[in-house]
Formats: structure tokens, C-alpha cells, sequence
């Protein structure tokens, strides 16, 4: 019998890159490839990368060095290196210069073309890098190898058009375009047919602005929910990312009216000063962030929200990070993501003269989780006695655990459930700062 060639994908940075490497498996598989568990035993290595932090940058270079040796070994074997990090201005110089053994370097904008690209292929072919500068057309008809049996990823819109002065993604991965409302829902249509996802999640770099770029004056991000809420099924909609000047009062009266919207929000604020919010170009206050929290948490009960901080941005006094220590326990956040910010080449912040000292950074970002913590404890006992519905799953470790439809993972005892299934779980201890429960 014929042994099919196996491919291994290793990927970098945040779920619009997982949902990416879901892609670039459904075009390997279409070519015939099968998936591997390990790079010794592929015949393409494909490196799907994220540039959004130096440090990131470094790791991934380290991952391709070491493939120097499997290369060696099997001169066949194909190199691919894609996503946010070959699409800078210059990165296919380096990489050839420092890696010449890669055989394929493309960029964001021409990652559908990657199965013509392999078909075409010439594997006795040198370093060849084809990165195109204008934005990718939407594809339509990609295959995607989804990894997930309980949540499907559905890109909603790609590209970025607001300029957030320490990030690189508007630089990488073009100007905003939507996807149009009728291709989204008959996607989603086929992911909930026969109970298949329980939950769908959308992607885009700032789902609210969804459908600006159709300028009809009626397609925007509520207007998609809506149409998605009319699919028959029992599904939850999830949502990320989120900006908040772009997040509406309609969309929160929207979500607190519709069954099927989830009720875990991440609202990233980043600082809750002013002044570091001019600075980043973030295009709302503190107050303007603190109204929508307040609106949120009044119309939508049981919502958990959470937030992406960042500590340490140039320019950022001891008073500044005080007010962010005042929004968090305004907000009263499940959990954040809280960063030290670090320089980015190619960002406005990166040539900002007044960066803030490592150790105050580092100061302050353990201030910043240890207030968290307490206020993550708080609100976790709140739970205790009272019931959560979700999707049974089972955690990176093996256990069941049930996902609740606001976000939580509370650990069950039990060993007769079946994965998948919509059950409602009374939570009944903390352990380790984990929610323990039973079913009920
Ligand atoms: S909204 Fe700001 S942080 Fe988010 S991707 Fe766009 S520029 Fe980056």
C-alpha cells in the first residue's frame, strides 16, 4: 500500500493564525498530504509565524534553525515559512541569508495560493519567496481541517484599519475587508447541520467595524448577528476581537436579547489612562470604556468579561498605572491578559523617546496581576451554589470539564459524560483556584 506524505504544521501568535494553519491543513490534505505528529517523520514543514513581539520573532527563527539537520537528513523534505512574519519589508532578505535551506517564503496576502504554489513546485528548486504587497483577495471556496470537535473558527473579516501605534498587524495584514453576510452564514449553516459545533466563534481583528467596507448604509456587525441568530440549531456565538470605540450599545442590547450570543465578552482596554490611551491611539477614554462596562454588566446578567492590559507603554507615569488599577476594579474583569509592553520595529511606539525603565515594568505588571488575582478569586466564589450550562469538553490534561456558555471551565468528577453535549453543572467547591462541579 501506498504511504501518503505527511506534513506538520508548528503555529505562532493568536487564534486568527490557528484558524490560518486550519486552512493551510485543508489545502495539504486536498494535495494528499496526512498530518504527523512530529517534524523527523514529515515531508513538509510548514511554519505559520506571528510578529507581533520581537521576542516572538527570535523563538521562531531558533524553530527554523532547527530544521537545518532534518533537511540535511532529507534533502526532500519542503520548508514552507508563512504568516505575519515573512510579510514585513525585508524579512525574505533575512531569511534567505540566514536560512537558505528553506525552499518557500510567502506572505499573508497569498497564503490561499500556497496548494498551486506546492502543486507547482519544483522540489529541487532553491530558497524561492513569493510575497505579494497587495491584499489578498477573499477566497471562498478554502477547504479547512478543523481542529476543534466542539468549537468551528469563522473568519468574518480580515485586516486592520486602525493603527494602534505599538502594533504591527495593520502593516501585515492590510486594510479591513468583510466577508459578505450570505458566504458566513452558509458556512455556519453547515457547521451547526445535525448538532455538528456547539459554539462558532468570529474572527476579525475588530469584528465591530464588520461591513463599513460595503458602505450600503445597512450591513454592519449587528446586522450579521442577526442573520446568524435566524440559523436553525442550538449553537452559541462567541466573538473576538473586539475594539471599544466600535463596540455599541445596540451591539450589547442585541446580545442581551438573542439566546444564542455567548455571554463571555473580551473587551481589550490596554490602559486606564488617558493620556497612554492618546498615546497608543486607541480612540476612546477611560470613562467612555467604563459606560460600556457598566451598560454591559446592567443589561446582559451572568456576562463575564475579560481584558488585554498593557503595562510599561512609553511615556506612562506611576499615576497613569494607578488608573489602571482604578479601571480593573471598576470593571471587576474575570481574568485579563496583561502584557509588559515591549518594542516593536516598524510601530510608531517603538521611536517614542520616553520608554518607561525594565524594572518599573516589571513592578508594575506584578502589581497589576496580583490586584487581578484577588479580584478573579472574589468573583470565582461568587459562583459557588449556583448552576452554569455549556459543552462538555475535555482540558489539555484529559479531564471533563464542562465550558460554560460564559466562558468558564469547571472541572466534573465524573467519568460518563459524553464529550459535546449541552449539560447544566452546579459548582460546588474551588480547588487550586479551579471551579469544581457536578452534573445536575
Ligand atoms: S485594533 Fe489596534 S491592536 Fe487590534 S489589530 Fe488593529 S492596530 Fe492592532
Amino acid at each position: 500500500m501506498e504511504t501518503k506524505k505527511k506534513y506538520f504544521i508548528e503555529t505562532f501568535g493568536c487564534q486568527m493564525n490557528v484558524h490560518d494553519s486550519e486552512k493551510i491543513a485543508g489545502m495539504l490534505i486536498d494535495l494528499g498530504y496526512e498530518e504527523s505528529s512530529s517534524k523527523e517523520n514529515s515531508d513538509i514543514i510548514v511554519f505559520n509565524t506571528c510578529c507581533i513581539r520581537e521576542t516572538a520573532e527570535l523563538k521562531i527563527m531558533a524553530k527554523i534553525g532547527d530544521t537545518k539537520a532534518l533537511k540535511k537528513k532529507n534533502p526532500n523534505l519542503l520548508i514552507v515559512v508563512c504568516g505575519c512574519m515573512t510579510q514585513q519589508k525585508g524579512m525574505s532578505d533575512i531569511l534567505k541569508k540566514r536560512f537558505p535551506f528553506i525552499n518557500l517564503v510567502i506572505g499573508t496576502h497569498n497564503l490561499n495560493e500556497l496548494e498551486d504554489y506546492i502543486k507547482e513546485y519544483n522540489y529541487k528548486s532553491k530558497f524561492n519567496s513569493i510575497v505579494w504587497d497587495k491584499e489578498q483577495e477573499i477566497k471562498e471556496d478554502t477547504k479547512i481541517y478543523r481542529t476543534s470537535k466542539y468549537n468551528a473558527w469563522v473568519n468574518i473579516m480580515y485586516g486592520c484599519n486602525n493603527f494602534c501605534t505599538y502594533c504591527i498587524v495593520p502593516y501585515v495584514r492590510g486594510r479591513e475587508r468583510s466577508r459578505k453576510v450570505e458566504d458566513i452564514v452558509k458556512e455556519i449553516e453547515e457547521l451547526v447541520k445535525e448538532n455538528k459545533y456547539k459554539t462558532i466563534t468570529l474572527l476579525g481583528q475588530n469584528v465591530n467595524s464588520y461591513g463599513h467596507d460595503f458602505n450600503d448604509g445597512r450591513t454592519n456587525f449587528v446586522y450579521l448577528l442577526n442573520e446568524i441568530c435566524k440559523i436553525n440549531g442550538d449553537f452559541k456565538i462567541n466573538f473576538m476581537s473586539s475594539h471599544p470605540k466600535d463596540f455599541s450599545f445596540e451591539l450589547i442590547d442585541f446580545i442581551a436579547t438573542h439566546n444564542k450570543m455567548s455571554r463571555a465578552l473580551h473587551l481589550p482596554v490596554q490602559s486606564g489612562s488617558n493620556s497612554v490611551l492618546k498615546a497608543m491611539n486607541r480612540r476612546y477614554t477611560a470613562e467612555h470604556y467604563k459606560a460600556l462596562v457598566d451598560e454591559i454588566y446592567k443589561k446582559i446578567p451572568g456576562v463575564s468579561l475579560t481584558t488585554d492590559i498593557i503595562v510599561g507603554f512609553p511615556g506612562e507615569t506611576e499615576q497613569d498605572f494607578e488608573e489602571t488599577c482604578d479601571l480593573l476594579k471598576h470593571c471587576r474583569f474575570s481574568s485579563i491578559f496583561g502584557f509588559v509592553y515591549s518594542r516593536r520595529n516598524g510601530t510608531p511606539a517603538a521611536t517614542f523617546e520616553n520608554q518607561v525603565p525594565d524594572k518599573v515594568k516589571q513592578n508594575r505588571i506584578t502589581r497589576l496581576f496580583e490586584l487581578q488575582h484577588q479580584i478573579s478569586r472574589e468573583e470565582l466564589q461568587k459562583m459557588i451554589d449556583n448552576k452554569f450550562e455549556g459543552v462538555i469538553e475535555k482540558d489539555e490534561k484529559g479531564n471533563l470539564i464542562l465550558k460554560t456558555f460564559n466562558g468558564k471551565s469547571i472541572k466534573l468528577n465524573e467519568d460518563n459524560l459524553e464529550i459535546g453535549q449541552v449539560r447544566k453543572v452546579l459548582v460546588t467547591d474551588i480547588v487550586n483556584n479551579e471551579l469544581q462541579g457536578k452534573v445536575v
